[in-house]
């Protein structure tokens, strides 16, 4: 579903991706872990076309997002992100914040996107916060509407960029439910994530990143039980 060939980005002389090569396939559950500076959020950034690559490429179904002619709109479109800071529009109400990308980008009718955003607000158990604003919402609810929005997109795969680390701990539990379900789901997700106990439960492959190459990756016994490489070692021993 996504392909990435040979992707590397660098700011300045900075080398930040270093010839990424992997592959995401339908249904599967990615998580990327690694020290922080490493590049996972560049690499989402650059699957999501909000960082341009400067070589290498990356397929979306096939597509080549990175090619000239290909319209940005359309390559996003199938495309769910969810941030670690929320970033749901401040002025909008949460059903509005679900609707506004459907009516705009994906030309529904007010009422289908209505329906679309109840459904998936449902999904993340919060229905009856329709009518609130951000602003009257936890960071763990503030997440979940995020989610809600990106999936009412039908996006073929969500991208996650540490979801659970702006928030209050107590909080981190229903965000990660939500996306545990999504998992059972069958969601196609990338999901880069300091949570440990949810890449061994839930990803079907971990894939870990350290100065801008990934070191290792395979299922999560394998890269989290028994890694092979030191500094997977020296890493988890940081974080475990
Ligand atoms: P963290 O775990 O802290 O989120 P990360 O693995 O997500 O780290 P990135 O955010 O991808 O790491 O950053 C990788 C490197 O790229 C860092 O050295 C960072 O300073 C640099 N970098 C990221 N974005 C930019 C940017 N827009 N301009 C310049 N440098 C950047
Ligand atoms: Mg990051």
């Amino acid at each position: 579903l996504i392909e990435i060939k040979n992707l590397n980005k660098s700011f300045g002389t900075n080398h930040v991706l270093r010839g990424i090569d992997f592959t995401v396939s339908q249904g599967e559950v990615v998580c990327v872990i690694g020290p922080s500076g490493s590049g996972k959020s560049t690499l989402l950034r650059c699957v999501n076309l909000l960082e341009q690559p400067e070589e290498g490429q990356v397929f979306v179904r096939g597509e080549d997002i990175t090619d000239r002619d290909c319209h940005l709109d359309d390559a996003r479109k199938h495309i769910g992100m969810v941030f670690q800071q929320f970033n749901l529009f401040p002025h909008l109400n949460v059903l509005a914040n679900c609707t506004i990308a459907q009516t705009t980008v994906l030309r529904r009718s007010a009422a289908e996107a209505e329906q679309v955003a109840r459904a998936n607000l449902d999904r993340v158990g919060l229905n009856d916060k329709v009518t609130a604003y951000p602003a009257q919402l936890s960071g763990g609810q503030q997440q979940r509407v995020a989610i809600a929005r990106a999936l009412s997109m039908d996006p073929a795969v969500m991208l996650f960029d540490e979801p659970t680390s702006a928030l209050d701990p107590e909080l981190v539990g229903d965000v990660l439910t939500v996306m545990r379900k999504l998992a059972l789901d069958g969601m196609t997700m990338l999901v880069v994530t300091h949570e440990m106990a949810f890449a061994r439960e839930v990803a079907d492959r971990v894939v870990f990143m350290d100065d801008g190459v990934i070191v290792e990756q395979g299922p999560p016994a394998e890269v989290i039980g028994n890694p092979s490489h030191e500094r997977t070692r020296v890493f988890l021993k940081r974080v475990l």
